[in-house]
């Protein structure tokens, strides 16, 4: 295993990093979790709040069927345990963000139980080198809403847009061990995630953020005393709070002082995490069986539309693409690392196996090389991601069946592919329109050889002298001579004849 253990060296000797992660990811759904109310993003304050929202008395909360599938298929998703049955508990606290008083989550009896999920520790050598981070639990709970605050004049304002929208807290295992590792298992969850299509990911939007919880201990120790930063809202975020958390909690130690256990709060601008309040512990917050709502008891028929509703999972696909397709594991995780580029690659390799009537396996390899290299990097050039390519799957698979057959050399589909970037006209067009076929004529390349030859005596003789690696060179102005569009296995079959 190529796991870098990371350690921290200090005066009295080497300390261990240990981190969990508490992550909340927004429900993707039309309404909130206990009401009708909208949730899109950015709306106008207080538009998208329903009298249930706003707390107001005698309004009954109702679950919404969609967020507890979503919940559930996330849960089958990390081969999680899913509970039939389980139930509402009130987090009772006070804040002015939150009209009720108490938030309704799930504190005994969480939907979802024991999961997990794999992490790859290197990056370009995947599959040699995984973890399972385990999943404690997945609960089902509201969000809060937003707090405004002016300096001048000095005032606060309330939007409860937010408030009751559904969120699930995905509770990691305490099983990470370094700064990277915690990035990893953040990007594996948002992946998943995202294929399920139960959260959109969208950190910078808030819609999934993690409180990092990190502690330090001596190597082989018991766990030391945590601190946990709360809603940090990017992976790189992410890795600065492990980072600089666990540094910070060894200097304490080193000084002969103790780790407070306490809520913290990242600083992104100057790279620090602040103490914000001492931590509760459960009993702070009086928890009990919300009396407004029943058990949830979900029943076979649910759980297997959940199961057949899920998509091919990244594991699952990257293993299919390395094994049935025959892609080098950093293509297959590449390709798999989000469900977009799965997507494209999957209507390319469909397209190019129609046209090309052959099988996806036959096709697999050129078109993932175009994709992740021609085409990404023209999308690079152009700031653009494959949602707005200008360049369709159908019409990457005509040019890639141009060289497959042998119309065109992979020389000639660079050039092809830019104008089809500039104009939008399909490959074929193209190579129609500016007679780029590639030509096998064997009359035209005989005599361009020969002109190649008398033009480079000098050269020939070395060659003959035993200089064999001008023969690169001989073929090389040939194609020069056919301006690229030669046949090159024929320019070489040729231009040994002449040699020999
Ligand atoms: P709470 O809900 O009060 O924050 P939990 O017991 O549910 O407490 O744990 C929250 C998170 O803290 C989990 O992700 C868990 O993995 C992590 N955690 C628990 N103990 C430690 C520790 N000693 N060091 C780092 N992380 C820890
Ligand atoms: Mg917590």
């Amino acid at each position: 295993m190529t796991e870098s253990t990371y350690r921290i060296q200090g005066a009295t000797g080497e300390w261990e990093v240990v981190i969990g992660l508490e992550v909340h990811a927004q429900v993707t759904s039309q309404a909130k979790l206990f009401s009708g109310a909208a949730t899109a993003f950015g709306a106008e304050p207080n538009t998208q709040v329903s009298l249930i929202d706003a707390a107001m008395p005698g309004m009954l909360p109702v679950p919404n069927r969609e967020c507890i599938r979503q919940a559930v298929r996330t849960g089958m998703a990390i081969n999680a345990q899913i509970n039939k049955w389980s139930r509402f508990d009130r987090k009772n606290y006070f804040y002015a963000d939150l009209p009720q008083g108490y938030q309704i989550s799930q504190l005994y009896h969480p939907l979802v139980g024991e999961g997990e999920i794999e992490i790859v520790l290197d990056e370009k050598n995947p599959g040699s080198s995984t973890k399972t981070i385990g999943i404690e639990r997945i609960h089902v709970e509201q969000d809060a809403g937003k707090l405004m605050h002016d300096q001048h004049p000095t005032r606060s304002y309330v939007d409860l847009n937010r408030s009751g929208v559904a969120l699930m807290e995905i509770v990691s295992r305490p099983d990470m061990r370094s700064p990277a590792e915690a990035g990893a298992y953040l990007s594996k969850l948002r992946t998943i995630l995202r294929y399920v299509g139960s959260c959109d990911g969208n950190m910078d939007q808030g819609s999934m953020r993690a409180d990092v919880n990190v502690s330090v201990r001596r190597p082989g120790e018991e766990f030391g005393t945590r601190t946990e930063t709360k809603n940090v809202n990017s992976v790189r975020f992410v890795m600065a709070v492990v980072e600089h958390e666990a540094n910070r909690q060894v200097d304490v130690l080193e000084a002969g002082g103790k780790v407070v256990q306490e809520t913290r709060l990242y600083d992104p601008d100057r790279n620090e995490t602040r103490s914000m309040r001492s931590k509760e512990d459960a009993h702070d917050y009086r928890y009990f069986p919300d009396p407004d709502l029943l058990p949830l008891e979900l029943d076979d028929a649910f759980l297997d539309e959940c199961r057949q509703s899920l998509p091919e999972l990244p594991d699952a696909k990257r293993r299919r693409y390395e094994e049935q397709l025959g892609l080098s594991a950093y293509n297959a995780a590449t390709l798999t690392a989000d469900a977009e580029t799965a997507r494209w690659f999957e209507a390319l390799l469909a397209e190019g196996a129609r046209i090309q009537k052959k099988g996806d396996g036959d096709v697999a390899k050129a078109s993932a090389n175009w994709l992740l290299s021609e085409l990404y990097g023209a999308l690079n050039r152009l700031g653009k991601s494959l949602e707005d390519s200008p360049v369709s799957p159908q019409a990457g698979a005509e040019l890639l069946a141009l060289v497959a057959d042998g119309t065109i050399s992979g020389t000639i589909a660079k050039q092809v592919f830019e104008i089809m970037l500039e104009t939008g006209d399909s490959a074929p067009t193209i190579v129609e329109e500016k007679g780029l076929k590639q030509t096998s004529d064997t009359g035209a390349i005989e005599a361009a050889v020969a002109k190649v030859l008398a033009d480079n005596g000098d050269k020939v003789e070395q060659y003959k002298a035993g200089k064999e690696a001008l023969f690169g060179f001989f073929v090389g102005q040939t194609m020069k001579a056919m301006q690229g569009k030669a046949n090159p296995q024929v320019v070489n079959e040729l231009v040994r004849r002449a040699l020999s």
